[in-house]
């Protein structure tokens, strides 16, 4: 078992997350794939254009989560290997972070902010949503720090990421992406 789990690579992880998503008749293992709730609260993820956004445990995806568009359907597909170890609420963080690729419209395109985009929305929301404290957001410093494959993708360094994150959690309520935008 676990070395067939080890041997499927991108393609056979994109082929299982469809197979979950296209199944008629979920099985219990299948079910059990589905991301419903992290750190005990209940996860939900709507798009950009108000589309249910399809979340999906997936071994072997390289971190700890990634957004997609796949045969139009929005999905974030999460790794539990990288995921299980987290805090309950960065847990949530990374799911936030995850929707808000969705929610800002990077899966269609992606720019060099995209990421601290993505963070400071999940910063802000989780805050506006009471699932994290400002002290919560600065404990996550080291975690952030042992993610996989950051920088290449925008990622700032693990202490700076969690500063950035308590500037868009003190951020006043209602400001957007495009505060974070025209900072850069
Ligand atoms: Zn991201």
């Amino acid at each position: 078992m676990g070395t067939l789990r080890l041997s499927i690579g991108v393609i056979g992880t994109i082929a299982v997350a469809l197979a979950v998503l296209n199944s008629k008749t979920a099985t219990a293992f299948e079910r059990r794939d589905v991301i419903k709730e992290l750190g005990g609260k209940a996860v939900s993820c709507s798009d950009a254009y108000g589309r249910h956004v399809h979340a999906v445990l997936v071994t072997n995806l390289g971190d700890v989560g990634r957004a997609r568009q796949m045969q139009r359907t929005p999905i974030i597909m999460m790794d539990p290997h990288y995921l299980n170890p987290l805090p309950g609420k960065l847990q949530l963080f990374f799911f936030g972070h995850e929707c808000a690729h969705h929610v800002l419209g990077h899966v269609y395109v992606v720019t060099p902010t995209s990421e601290m985009e993505a963070d400071c929305w999940a910063a802000k929301d989780g805050r506006d949503r009471g699932l994290f404290t400002r002290d919560d957001v600065q404990s996550w410093g080291p975690w952030f720090a042992k993610s996989r494959g950051s920088k290449e993708f925008g990622h700032l360094p693990g202490p700076e990421r969690a500063e950035y994150l308590l500037t868009c959690f003190d951020e006043k309520a209602g400001d957007d992406a495009k505060t974070v935008t025209a900072r850069e």
